[in-house]
């Protein structure tokens, strides 16, 4: 294989300037996961501001692409995905599933709750519609939502049997 770290291009001032902005927000500026460490770099799928450390955690337990936040180019969809992302909303969407302290990371980012967030983002990011119903919070929405299909399911033998 040739050397092809020696490909890497490096990120204009622009490019690092928004970058510098972006890790200017509070919430930002810290790693969303140990919350102790500044963020220094960014999972691509999920849209969130990591340390180094919880960065090769990221590698192995996501399986995500993690970019370092300086030193080199990002793709105009990375560039998105930090827009439409960031660590208050991933956080947030934690909080709303009480799922953001109690639970393991490498639960975090594999139940079906982040991988709805996930979903939403990177479609938000290419500009796709998103239609998928939001993952129910708690067990009275989930059993709402299955009341809701064992409806629609009787209705449909109702009209057979009728
Ligand atoms: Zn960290």
């Amino acid at each position: 294989m040739p050397d092809v770290s020696a490909y890497l291009m490096k990120e204009n001032a622009e490019q690092k300037a928004y970058i510098e902005n972006t890790l200017k927000d509070p919430y930002n500026a810290y790693c969303v996961d140990c919350k102790e460490e500044p963020s220094t770099h960014f999972n691509v799928g999920f849209g969130i501001w990591i340390c180094t450390n919880c960065a090769k955690l990221h590698v192995q337990e996501t399986s995500e692409r993690v970019k370092p936040a300086y030193g080199e180019i990002w793709d105009l969809h990375t560039l998105k995905v930090a827009h439409y992302g960031g660590n208050q909303q991933w956080h947030d969407y934690l909080e709303e599933y009480k799922s953001s302290n109690k639970v393991k990371p490498s639960w975090r980012y594999k139940n079906g709750n982040s991988k709805w967030y996930k979903r939403n983002l990177q479609m938000r990011a290419y500009g796709v519609a998103f239609s998928e119903t939001k993952p129910p919070k708690n067990f009275k929405e989930t059993m709402n939502a299955s009341a809701q299909i064992l409806d629609k399911v009787s209705n449909k033998t109702d009209a057979f049997f009728r």
